[in-house]
């Protein structure tokens, strides 16, 4: 007999991901245990692999096991809590081992695979990383006049001292620095990333008193903080102080010696959040999001597993955090698509949450304005508990929001995408020296590029999508593949015609607005803008500082924010959203419009706001426009009900990718058929397929995209059909044709 270990394997696909057996040799006996974290040799070539143990066992020896190379020391190991996770992800949404395995420790945490003396071995990961940091001692001389980059150098680190990196995220350059430097304008001193992000000092939090309505909620909740699992809902209109009743119940949870996670949906909504939490509980929190440096990501992980945080926010993948001992999970806007993860594992972050909650005896808290209604659903039939904050805090009203006929406007000659409403508001609020925020869901210049002649539309050549016109760099980008065309052409490539470019996005928007307000300072924020790091962060905090006055942006511009000078906010290009595909399009416009209109007036004065559509009857927009979400709910229910949509049962979409179209349609309908045939079997389970039909975009980076839309029930049962049908369509040599991903969508994931 000798010991051997269950690995998950990196790099395995799924038509043959399994379990590997492999022997210990005798000097890691003793040393590996589930968890641990390995280096294997695999394949014909016994190349060096990262793995993870899954399982020991004593079994018979059989010549074919290979010997594990190297292994982690024990105090990396996972948990056997996020062990069951790894399990769980598996199990729920069909990926492979190791994919499970990469949501729940982020790649190169702690070791990575090298070579000692000839042998692959495992090395240490990340353990520090230093950056220069440079400080503004003095205001500038005003002579010699400073250039244009030292003066936003200068302006910039006169709020406090900035890393080189996030100078870069703001244009300003490296030599710019050290010239200045070099003048003695600024100095320079090297800092320690891991801690200067938990160091940074931040102003003392004012105390937390809340309102009655809110101590009432608080008091609710934190009778659910009694060491057992429980879930609620936290349905608060915006602005009505749900992040004040969450800091309460963190520092409850504190108290009880207890640990928690926050999060968020998206990094833009972050900043807020984390400066919120810092200055109320000091370096003891940790952040994970993606637009953190792969480096800074994995410190503060390590930092995190090695106990050394109490409180994690971040975005979706924080929910594997490696917390002990979790009291509250709180998810803030649950709503948010974001929190469904679109590559594999394709899971939610609810169905994680609850399972975590579960393992841990915590408090799940979801929190909303406008909650999802498979959410909502849940708490109005009592499976989680109900919380409401329906008043903004100090008695603020909600914004009066009017809906802009768009034909009107153009049918009196204004072919702008401003209004003359929302000139007149824009100018009433420059006038009084308040901002203003604009959502608009189109980055880039102008949207599509028509051909005069043949009436074509440009596309990318890799995807069924308009390639975007972007003026700054003149040229023409995919958003969905990145493929840009430079410069821009005039002609249309299929007939020589002359091209149209109509449409706006945000630069264009931009321009209009520095046309109409010359004097106004606008704030542009899109992935163009923001791409770099931390530049979303800074930018958001010059805006609350004052230094601008009107925010245009995408969706990043809509939530979570809380600016006391905002009052007024304009929706510029609704109308597409309104008929976009799938059964959430409704959901999504009524909370984004919502929440968006929920940026203004959140202080003294009364905040307004202008939805310009060219359907001004619209149901959801109207709904939307009263902030009516009992209304809407009610609307959308029946909606789901009759259609036969979540929650009221479970959409499985099955995703197809190939190269070849008829191969892709042909392996979609197959993969249908086994199905159904499978299905027959056991009558009484519900199932029924629908398709196969073209994703909404049908090809991107070249390859072809169909899908099977399932209507099912989520159970072991179903799961055990949905793997039988998928050993079949591998049996049939169908994946090489056609690659296949599951995706579902629950009725019941609390
Ligand atoms: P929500 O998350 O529900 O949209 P916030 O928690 O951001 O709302 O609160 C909205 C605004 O009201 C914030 O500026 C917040 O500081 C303020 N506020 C809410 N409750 C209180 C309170 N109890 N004391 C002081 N300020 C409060
Ligand atoms: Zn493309």
């Amino acid at each position: 007999m000798v010991q051997t270990a269950q690995v998950a394997v990196s790099g395995a696909n799924f038509s043959f991901d399994r379990l590997y057996t492999y022997r210990l040799p005798a000097a890691l006996c003793g040393r590996v245990f589930p968890g641990s974290m390995v280096l294997v040799p695999f394949g014909r070539a016994s190349r060096a692999r990262m793995g993870v143990v899954l399982e020991l066992r004593e079994e018979k020896d059989d010549p074919r096991f290979k010997e594990i190379y190297d292994a982690a020391p024990e105090s990396s190991r996972l948990t056997g809590e996020l062990m069951e996770l790894v399990r769980f992800l598996k199990e729920r949404t069909f990926c492979t081992w190791y994919e499970a395995v990469k949501a729940v420790i982020p790649y190169g945490a702690q070791y990575k695979a090298g070579t000692e003396n000839g042998r692959p071995v495992l090395k240490k990961g990340i353990t520090r990383h230093t950056e220069d940091e440079y400080t503004l001692p003095a205001p500038l001389p005003e002579k010699p006049k400073p250039g244009k980059k030292q003066a936003l150098a200068a302006s910039v680190l006169a709020d406090g001292p900035k890393t080189a990196s996030q100078l870069a995220a703001l244009g300003i350059s490296r030599p710019v620095l050290e010239n200045m430097c070099a003048k003695g304008l600024l100095t320079r001193r090297k800092v320690d990333r891991a801690t200067e992000l938990s160091a940074r000092p931040l102003p003392p939090a004012q105390p937390v008193e809340l309102s009655a309505d809110q101590q009432a909620v608080y008091e609710g909740l934190a009778a659910l903080l009694d060491g057992k699992a429980h879930a609620a809902l936290l349905h608060g209109v915006t602005g009505s102080g749900k992040t004040l009743v969450f800091l309460q119940l963190l520092r409850r949870t504190l108290e009880q010696g207890r640990k928690a996670l926050v999060l968020v949906p998206e990094i833009g909504l972050t900043p807020q959040m984390i400066l919120r939490l810092r200055q109320h509980f000091g370096s003891r929190v940790a952040v994970q999001h993606s637009a953190l440096s792969n480096t800074e990501r994995l410190l503060q992980w390590n930092e995190i597993q090695s106990g050394g945080a109490d409180i994690v926010v971040g975005t979706r993948s924080a929910i594997f955090a490696p917390l002990e001992n979790i009291g509250l999970i709180v998810i803030d806007e649950e709503q948010e698509h974001t929190y469904h993860s679109e590559s594999s594992p394709r899971y939610s972050a609810h169905e994680v949450a609850s399972q975590r909650a579960a393992a841990h005896g915590a408090l799940l808290l979801l929190a909303s304005a406008t909650p999802s209604t498979e959410t909502y659903y849940a708490a109005q039939s009592g499976r989680i508990r109900l919380f409401e904050l329906p008043r903004r805090y100090a008695g603020t009203p909600l914004p009066s929001v009017r809906l802009v006929d768009m034909r009107a406007e153009l049918s009196s000659g204004n072919a702008t995408s401003l209004s003359a409403a929302l000139r007149e508001e824009l100018a009433a609020n420059l006038a009084a020296g308040q901002q203003s925020i604009l959502l608009l869901n189109r980055r880039g210049y102008q949207t599509v590029a028509m051909c005069t002649e043949c009436g074509e539309v440009l596309k990318c050549t890799g995807c069924s999508v308009p390639m975007v016109y972007h003026k700054a760099e003149e040229k023409l980008l995919c958003h969905y593949c990145g493929h840009s065309i430079h410069p821009a052409p005039a002609q249309c490539p299929a007939c020589g015609g002359r091209l149209r470019y109509t449409g706006f996005g945000t630069q264009r928007v931009e321009e209009e607005l520095e046309e109409a307000f010359p004097s106004a300072r606008i704030l542009r924020m899109d992935l163009d803008t923001t791409g770099k790091k931390d530049a979303h962060e800074i930018l958001l905090g010059r805006f609350a500082a004052g230094e601008y006055d009107i925010m245009l942006g995408t969706q990043m511009v809509a939530k979570g924010l809380d600016f006391e000078k905002v009052t007024l906010v304009g929706v510029l290009g609704i109308d597409q959203m309104l008929f976009a595909q799938g059964f959430r399009s409704c959901e999504t416009v009524f909370s984004l419009v919502t929440q968006v209109v929920g940026r203004s007036g959140r202080a003294a004065t009364p905040g307004r706001a202008l939805i310009q559509t060219v359907d001004p009857d619209n149901p959801v927009l109207c709904l939307a426009a009263a902030q009516d979400y009992p209304a809407f709910y009610r609307q959308e229910i029946a909606f789901r009900r009759l259609n036969l949509y979540p929650p009221f049962c479970t959409i499985c979409m099955a995703l197809f990718h190939g190269e070849k179209e008829h191969e892709t349609l042909a392996a979609a309908a197959r993969f249908g058929a086994l199905l159904a045939r499978l299905a027959a079997k056991t009558p009484g389970l519900p199932l029924r397929i629908l398709g196969p039909a073209p994703m909404a975009v049908a090809m991107v980076n070249g390859r072809y995209r169909y899908k099977l839309t399932i209507k099912c029930r989520a159970g072991k049962q179903t799961r055990a059909l949905l793997a039988a049908a998928l050993d079949a369509y591998t049996n049939e040599g169908l994946a090489g044709k056609a690659s296949l991903a599951l995706d579902f969508h629950s009725d019941a994931d609390l």
